[in-house]
């Protein structure tokens, strides 16, 4: 039964959701009420590659990645499961040298903050990377420290968590309305009846924007889909591959077990229904781009592969606030390609935001109301964010 009352509604139950849920209620907030119209953690999040890098061009971002690898580290003892954190690493293969340029730059931010990254050679990388075709690139970046843990493990524990300390989490029931009074919100109406709330958190992913318009707000949330394939098992690519990204190409490939991940790094729109069916065109795609960085993979079989949305925006950072004009309606959307890895700090900053009036970090990269009064251009088209397009 849908609860009639909230003290904070959070719309949607992916992993941004269910840590606002989850924080939440560990800082004593009482009935909060996180709403998900199919099951926790079935949207987009069940379609990331599950990595985590400090390799951001931010100090709000590098900070959040940093916070989602401790956070990874001791998830068994807080949340009683185990999140398949591994530091397996990033690792990126550069061919131009003003792409080089621009991580060294970023590499004198990250080593501030206390982020182990490096530039390698492109023989340096091959030692990591046996299987990789090396002789085009200048160099290679790699984040040792970097890594990967299952979505699907780590919403949950969030989720279970949340509902131990007290929140209510309600699958199958969608959010159809928000309920207005003058310069502020009051409540949600849902498929299951009304709840009268406050405040009320857009954590809605890729349907972040039309959340938004039932206040009445444009949000530049763009869903753009990508894809990830995975081989048949493949020895001749031994285990373990950090995440490893071509800059020239796009492509990216991880081993999952036995199986190898590969993305051809498309962003693609799909126009405005928000279902990602899988285009089988794109393997062709893929193959081209694995097998010339790895040249081995041209022996692999591609057992399947599936498709989901990444929510972007125009500077491919987050928009995380409260929603200009609109009391008591909180943004937490626009996560991008990181937003499983940001998802853990999200909750933590959305808690004291709520609870303490204000976060303890500036988070102004964030905010919500810097594409006020512009048109924003579309993802790719605006200035370039400044951080490698990486998941
Ligand atoms: C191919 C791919 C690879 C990726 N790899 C990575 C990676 O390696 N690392 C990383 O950090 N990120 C990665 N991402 C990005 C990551 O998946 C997203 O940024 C993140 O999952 C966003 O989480 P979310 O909670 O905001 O969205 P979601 O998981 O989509 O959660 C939003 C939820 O809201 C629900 N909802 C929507 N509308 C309503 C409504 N009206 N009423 C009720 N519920 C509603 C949806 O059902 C959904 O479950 C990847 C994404 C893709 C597509």
């Amino acid at each position: 039964m849908t609860p009639r009352t909230a003290s904070v509604v959070v719309i949607g139950g992916g992993a941004v959701g269910c840590s606002i849920a989850y924080h939440l209620a560990r800082r004593g907030v009482r009935d909060v009420v996180l709403l998900e119209r199919e099951t926790v953690g079935s949207g987009t999040t069940s379609k990331a590659a599950g990595g985590i890098r400090a390799q951001f061009g931010t100090e709000a971002e590098i900070r959040f990645s940093l916070e989602a690898l401790r956070v990874l580290e001791s998830f068994r003892e807080e949340f009683g499961a185990d999140p398949g954190f591994q530091r397996i690493g990033y690792l990126f293969l550069v061919s131009d040298p003003s792409d080089l340029r621009g991580f060294e730059t970023r590499i004198v931010l990250q080593r501030q903050l206390g982020v182990d990254v490096r530039v390698i050679t492109p023989k340096e990388a091959q030692a990591i990377v046996p299987a990789l075709f090396v002789e085009d690139l200048v160099a290679a970046v790699w984040g040792p420290q970097d890594g990967v843990a299952g979505p699907a493990e780590v919403t949950a524990g969030f989720a279970r968590r949340a509902r131990e300390l007290g929140a209510r989490i309600v699958e199958g029931v969608e959010t159809t309305g928000l309920t207005l009074g003058p310069g502020r919100v009051r409540g949600v109406q849902t498929s299951d009846g009304a709840i009268a709330a406050p405040v009320v958190v857009n954590a809605a992913g890729p349907a972040a924007a039309r959340i938004g318009r039932l206040a009445g707000l444009a949000l530049p949330v763009y869903p753009r889909r990508r894809h990830i394939f995975y081989t048949e098992p493949f020895p001749e690519v031994p285990g373990p591959v950090p995440i490893t990204t071509d800059r020239a190409s796009g492509f990216y490939f991880r081993k999952e077990m036995q199986q190898l991940l590969l993305s051809p790094g498309d962003v693609q729109d799909t126009g405005d229904d928000l279902v990602a069916p899988v285009d089988w065109a794109m393997m062709e795609d893929v193959v081209a781009k694995a097998v010339h960085r790895v040249p081995v993979i041209e022996r692999a079989r591609i057992a399947g592969g599936w498709a989901g949305l990444r929510p972007l925006t125009p500077d491919d950072h987050a928009i995380l606030g409260w929603a200009p004009e609109i009391e008591g309606f909180f943004l937490a959307v626009g996560w991008g390609g990181h937003g499983f890895q940001h998802a853990p700090a999200t909750g933590r900053v959305v808690a004291e935001w709520i609870v303490d009036g204000r976060p303890s970090m500036d988070l102004s990269l964030f905010d919500p109301a810097r594409f006020d009064g512009r048109t924003p251009p579309l993802p790719g088209e605006g200035p370039d964010p400044g951080s490698p397009d990486a998941e």
